[in-house]
């Protein structure tokens, strides 16, 4: 039902099918990765679309927004969507961030577009275009190098309601530009000496036409390119570039950068004149990004708890990363689901945090097995149940799926159940275990309580209760009792002691490091004094046996305590470790 839901972007497409805009699209001529892409089955009237990150870190839950739009469009409309990277800032970029962000994509469910190495992209491929369309450039008219410094470069860019002022060296012969830029490449010069800028309009409105940067020197190694090259194009140069030489028809970004879309179109329709590249030219559209209470998702912040340790790690199940979120146990179609949901627009929202909970619980409901998990073991013995003797009784393996049959679990004298399920002198309404009272151990049978034992402390150790030897689940006899509470258990013979890590918000402010009150500034708390002191705890459950050699990443539902996923690189054979991916309903707040 979700598939056929629409929006603005949904809606451009289908027009521009029904007018036929990307049949006109030439696809020959080019040179490099999008040549040999076209030779595929795709028809080429297609769309296309790109996913482009910088190899600068993790991907974080608001990517997952851009994955599923982008792949999204491509898989509904039959075209294909490019997982390019925009590596061009040699510095901040790493082949372990490479290999990460492909993973995260496969993971989400995207890996159909990765069937051979010429289905990903990286705008370091370019290097040799790029600087070729440098050159036409300067030569043209359109470019030229300043020798102005960072600062007087900054200074003379002007401010929004002041016009920028033109360089001392905006209209320096193109021939004195194309040596210097020959020159610069050629390692000549060093770092931030001198720049290649586009010369477009220093009194535009739009502070990005005055005249931007199109190449700044870096002596600095490539994570691909190794130290090939020791000029780099920036982000604007490029990535209208990248779009073109790959035929990407929609290259779709978020809202901020709506005010560079006029540089995106100059600089494409200059090099179009110029025959560097083909009609008609990729078109950039403009959604909101996504906002989420109870997190950050900014590579910067995210950066930040890494290295100062408030997390484990990038894949810590707390991170709103994809990492993050697979060892959390949050699942792929959950991700779907809540990128179909939220849906896409221009304008800005804040979303609650309980829709991405919601959309995982909606998913594990339907893909969790059933199994159950003592969190907070104390020991319960059936005084008139024969010692050492034990029998089946039939737990279903999904309320939902009879198909997938039932599990048998034993029973015996002594059973663990959840310390809360009893009480020496019970609240109003408390319909567990306290002296007197019966309950019907789910799957087995009613007992009665009829006293525990204490520490020196006061603590109770053991919970003692008599059985009704027909009142059997599934038995003629079990109907016979009418008992109000119900508990889950486990055979302590036939139990495995398991580490379960409980885990809650990583902040405990719906917008972390947001406004101070008060205050015209605008001034912001820390957002590091808005983590949540108690996001996790970690204990010794006692689960059912069988769960003792559990396979990694496999989902659970532990009932009446919320889904669980064995840990994707604790869980060792004989030794479990549960994460909680979330509870069964929503507690936050209440
Ligand atoms: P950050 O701001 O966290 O550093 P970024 O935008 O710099 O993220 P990129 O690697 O450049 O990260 O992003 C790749 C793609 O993901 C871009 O097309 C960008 O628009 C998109 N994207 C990033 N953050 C969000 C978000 N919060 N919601 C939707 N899309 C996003
Ligand atoms: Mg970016
Ligand atoms: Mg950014």
């Amino acid at each position: 039902k979700n598939a056929a839901s629409s929006n603005f972007l949904v809606q451009v497409v289908e027009q521009g099918l029904a007018e036929g805009k990307y049949a006109s699209r030439h696809w020959s001529g080019k040179p490099g990765p999008a040549a040999q892409q076209q030779a595929g089955p795709l028809d080429p009237a297609a769309i296309r679309t790109r996913f482009p990150p910088e190899p600068n870190g993790y991907l974080h839950f608001g990517h997952a927004k851009s994955i599923c739009l982008n792949f999204g469009l491509a898989e509904r409309f039959g075209g294909a969507c490019h997982m390019r990277f925009d590596d061009t800032n040699p510095t901040k970029e790493e082949q372990e961030y490479v290999d990460s962000i492909i993973e995260s994509v496969k993971w989400l469910g995207y890996g159909w577009q990765f069937q051979n190495e010429n289905n990903l992209y990286f705008a370091s491929d370019y290097f040799d275009f790029l600087y070729a369309f440098a050159e036409k450039l300067i030569e043209a008219g359109h470019a030229y190098v300043d020798e102005q410094s960072a600062d007087e470069i900054r200074q003379n860019r002007g401010t929004l309601t002041q016009p920028g002022t033109n360089s001392p060296w905006r209209d320096r012969p193109a021939a004195e530009s194309l040596d210097l830029f020959r020159r610069m490449k050629a390692g000549e010069f060093a770092d931030g000496s001198l720049v290649l800028r586009l010369k477009i309009d220093m009194a535009s409105g739009n502070i990005n036409l005055r005249d931007p940067l199109a190449y700044r020197i870096r002596h600095a190694h490539h994570h691909r390119t190794g130290d090939a090259w020791c000029i780099y194009p920036l982000y604007d140069f490029t990535h209208g570039v990248s779009d073109s030489l790959e035929n990407i028809t929609h290259s779709i970004c978020t809202l901020e950068f709506e005010s560079h879309r006029p540089l995106y179109d100059w600089l494409n329709e200059r090099l179009a004149e110029l025959g560097c590249l083909n009609t008609p030219l990729p078109q950039q559209y403009e959604f909101s990004r996504l906002n989420l209470t109870y997190v950050v998702l900014s590579k910067r912040k995210l950066i930040q708890l890494v290295d100062e340790g408030h997390v484990q790690a990038w894949d810590d199940p707390r991170m709103p990363t994809l990492v993050g979120a697979r060892r959390r146990g949050y699942t792929p179609a959950g991700f779907r689901l809540f990128a179909e949901r939220i849906g896409v627009s221009r304008s800005d929202s804040l979303i609650d945090y309980t829709v991405l909970e919601d959309c995982m619980r909606e998913d594990l409901n339907i893909a969790a097995e059933r199994r159950i998990a003592v969190l907070d073991p104390i020991k319960l013995v059936i005084t008139n149940y024969p010692e050492g003797h034990s029998e089946t009784c039939h737990a279903p393996n999904h309320p939902l799926k009879p198909e997938l049959g039932k599990r048998e679990v034993q029973f015996s004298r002594e059973l663990w159940i959840e310390r809360e399920d009893f009480a020496e002198a019970p609240p109003k309404g408390f319909h567990r275990l306290y002296q007197g009272n019966k309950v019907r151990l789910r799957y087995g049978y009613v007992i009665e309580c009829t006293g525990c034992e204490k520490d020196a402390a006061g603590k109770v150790t053991t919970v003692y209760a008599t059985y009704f030897e027909d009142s059997k689940s599934g038995t003629p006899g079990a109907d016979t009792y009418k008992v109000k509470g119900n508990s889950h258990w486990i055979s302590v013979g036939h139990a495995c002691a398991a580490e379960v890590r409980l885990y809650d918000r990583l902040f405990k402010r719906a917008n972390p490091g947001g406004k101070l009150p008060d205050t015209p500034e605008g001034e912001t708390r820390d957002f590091i004094d808005d983590l949540n002191p108690d996001s996790i705890s970690t204990i010794r459950a006692q689960v059912e046996g069988s769960l003792g050699d559990v396979t990694a990443e496999t989902v659970f539902q532990f009932e009446r305590h919320g889904y669980f996923v064995a840990d994707r690189f604790d869980t060792k054979p004989g030794n479990p470790v549960f994460n909680r991916t979330v509870t069964l309903r929503d507690s936050w707040g209440k």
